[in-house]
Order: C-alpha cells, then sequence, then structure tokens
C-alpha cells in the first residue's frame, strides 16, 4: 500500500500551496540525508517527502494525485510509472476507452487516464512495428544507469484515417529528464558524496552461510555516491513533468488495437539511461457507413424493390469513390455481393481486402390506394413465392390448429 502524499507531508487534503512547502521544508530538513547520515529510515522518509512534495506542488500533478491516487507517481527501481508499477490495472482491461480528439485535449486529466502502466502483460493486439518491448524493457546497465520504462497511450480514429493513413499531432503527459540539473538530481553545481550506506563501492556484500552475494547498493543505485543538495527544479527526482506534443504518421492499415513504436519517447531513464518507447495503441471510432471486419469492409446498401425485381446498376460508396454496381433481377434482400481489392490495405504489404456490399430491398411506403390496388392486382402466387412454401412444409409440425 502506497501512503497517502497529504499524510506524508501531514497537511489536509485543502492545504494550501504556501502550507504544502511549509510542511515539507520542515520535514526535507528533519530528514535531509546530511543531517541522518547513514539511516535508512530517514532516508526512505526523505524520499517520500521529496515524492510528495513534487506531486502536491504542482497543480496539474495535484489534480491528477486527487483524482487517481498515489499508485499512479510511484516509481517501480527507477522506472517511473511505467511497467509493473501498477498504475491503471495493465492486462487488456486496462484500457477503460475514453474519447478525445487529436486537436486539443479539454482536461488534461482525460489524456492521462489514456496512459497505462504496461504491467501484467497479456495484450493480444497484434504488434506492428518490431518487437513488444514493452514489461521488463529497463535492465540494469553500469553504474546505476536504468532504461526508462515504457509508456502506452490510446489515441482515437477515424476509419478514414486508418484506410488512408494520416499524420496527427498528439499531445501526451509524460515525465522528461529535469533540464535544471540534466537528470542528475543534484542541485546545479553542487557536488555528489560518497555513499555512507556502501561506503563508496557501490555494492552491498551480503552472505548467507558459505555463500557470499554481492548486489548493488539500493541508497545509491550502485553509483557509490549520493546527492548533497537535491535539485530545487525536480526535486532530486531527475525529470520534470510536461505535456509532449508529438507528430505521429499512422501508416495505412492499422486496426483497433494496433501498437505503434515511437522510439525513445517513453520514461526518461535515469543514471544515464536511455529513455524507454512510447507505444501508441490504436482505437477505432465506428463509422456510420462503413463497417471494418478483418481486412474487408462492410457496406449496407438500401435500394428499391423495383430495381431488385427488374435488375439495375447502383451507385456504391468506397474509399476510392463512387463505383458502379450490377444488380441482378430477382435479387434478394441480404444478399451479400463482394467488390474485390476495395477493402482494407495490408499493413504488412499482402492483398488489400474485399468492400462486401449487403443489399437491402426496401419495401416502398406511403404508397396510394391505387399503388396498391395496382400491386394487388398482379395476381402473384405461391410460384412467385417459392420460401413460403418451402418454411411451411419445414414448420408443418408447429402450424396445426
Ligand atoms: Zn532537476
Ligand atoms: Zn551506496
Amino acid at each position: 500500500m502506497t501512503k497517502d502524499y497529504y499524510d506524508i507531508l501531514g497537511i489536509a487534503k485543502t492545504a494550501s500551496a504556501d502550507e504544502i512547502k511549509k510542511a515539507y521544508r520542515k520535514l526535507a530538513v528533519k530528514y535531509h540525508p546530511d543531517k541522518n547520515p547513514g539511516d535508512k529510515a530517514a532516508e526512505e522518509k526523505f524520499k517520500e517527502v521529496s515524492r510528495a512534495y513534487e506531486v502536491l506542488s504542482d497543480d496539474k500533478k495535484r489534480k491528477q494525485y486527487d483524482q487517481f491516487g498515489p499508485e499512479v507517481f510511484e516509481r517501480t527501481g527507477g522506472q517511473g510509472y511505467g511497467p509493473g508499477a501498477g498504475g491503471f490495472g495493465g492486462g487488456p482491461g486496462g484500457f477503460n476507452g475514453g474519447n478525445f480528439n487529436f486537436s486539443g485535449f479539454s482536461d488534461p486529466r482525460d489524456i492521462f487516464s489514456q496512459v497505462f502502466g504496461s504491467g501484467g502483460g497479456g495484450f493480444s493486439f497484434d504488434d506492428l512495428l518490431g518487437g513488444m518491448r514493452n514489461g521488463r524493457s529497463a535492465r540494469r546497465r553500469s553504474s546505476g544507469a536504468r532504461k526508462g520504462g515504457d509508456l502506452n497511450f490510446r489515441v482515437e480514429i477515424d476509419l478514414e484515417d486508418a484506410i488512408l493513413g494520416a499524420d496527427k499531432k498528439i499531445r501526451i503527459p509524460k515525465d522528461e529528464t529535469c533540464t535544471a540539473c540534466g537528470g542528475s538530481g543534484a542541485e546545479p553545481g553542487s557536488t555528489r558524496k560518497s555513499c555512507p550506506s556502501c561506503g563508496g563501492s557501490g555494492f552491498i556484500v551480503s552472505s548467507q552461510g558459505f555463500f557470499q552475494s554481492q548486489e548493488p547498493c539500493p541508497a545509491c543505485h550502485g553509483t557509490g555516491s549520493v546527492i548533497l543538495h537535491p535539485c530545487k527544479r525536480c526535486g532530486g527526482r531527475g525529470v520534470m513533468h510536461v505535456d509532449k506534443e508529438l507528430q505521429i504518421h499512422i501508416p495505412p492499415g492499422v486496426d483497433e488495437g494496433s501498437k505503434l513504436r515511437v522510439s525513445g519517447q517513453g520514461e526518461p531513464g535515469t543514471g544515464g539511461g536511455p529513455a524507454g518507447n512510447l507505444y501508441i495503441i490504436i482505437g477505432l471510432r465506428p463509422h456510420s457507413v462503413f463497417e471494418r471486419k478483418g481486412q474487408d469492409l462492410i457496406c449496407e446498401l438500401p435500394i428499391p424493390l423495383e430495381c431488385a425485381i427488374q435488375g439495375g446498376v447502383v451507385d456504391v460508396p468506397t474509399f476510392s469513390g463512387r463505383t458502379r454496381m450490377k444488380i441482378a433481377p430477382g435479387t434478394q434482400n441480404g444478399t451479400m455481393l463482394r467488390l474485390r481489392g476495395k477493402g482494407v490495405p495490408s499493413l504488412k504489404g499482402g492483398a488489400r481486402g474485399d468492400q462486401i456490399v449487403r443489399i437491402l430491398v426496401e419495401i416502398p411506403s406511403g404508397l396510394t390506394s391505387e399503388q396498391t390496388k395496382a400491386i394487388a392486382s398482379l395476381g402473384l402466387s405461391g410460384a412467385n413465392y417459392p420460401k413460403q412454401a418451402e418454411f411451411r412444409a419445414k414448420a408443418a409440425k408447429f402450424l396445426h390448429s
């Protein structure tokens, strides 16, 4: 369980910016590593206090915190709120949809809710552009350098964009390396000091029976030194929250759940490690004319009764404009006609799908009594309605009186 940030700072949920700052100063001084050399509990406290302050002192983040709670901001092994950090419950059910347009977000929290930790795995989405390197991508490099976590971001697009491709501007809320300290977390100009926990070696040796194992020092992440004065801008985190604007290219053929990788736009790395990747997850808005079924497009086309009876030529809408299609005499309601190659282009360079036209024979309405009489006078019989007899034969035992 993550502690409440307000509780950590010992303030009310309604605290003013000034009260937050005062509470932070008091506690930061009390638990500062300089004052408590080698005291692990104090060090943890100091980190907690800094993190709480970093979030609550930022209006935008404070709003997000009030809505979503501390889990969103917690970092797992220095990876930001990426893999395994919990966040909004990863896994396939994690995306709680939500619509938004590319053009201008009204409320940053709306977008924020689109960003999820990728923990849990189990995404069944096609991985389009290269390996799915979500999850455990953060590996220790040398001297405490860690790759940043990956970010997932859902983007809703229209079917037109999925078929024709599009360039879109998106804004994503994310952490970037702090510009004031360059990610070191140390106040510019200040120096580091030898880590009191490991004596500067960067390793801690533990022994179990005959076995001795060496592990990176958790206090300094294996670097051997700790920050003397945390950067004022980022509170020592080394990262700052930004709304990053990105231009993304959506290739023709993407589908619901398609995953596009944007390299190096995930969470920033720490200790000089590279940034993680950003994964754009495509969401398709329903279309008023076409329904997508895999590579095929389905379009329901109403035709007049006379056309269905005597045949004719009808206009069919396609993504490459109007196409004419022949209707055979006696075409039944529900007939499916196929327009080859008028479907969805293949993302992987294969053949284009088809467009399937489902015929909807429209029964005329608003007839005059003369028109109705004229139809009745045609003298249509069972021979004109073969399905009637066929059905009665099949259903005979249910039709007795
Ligand atoms: Zn900084
Ligand atoms: Zn250390």
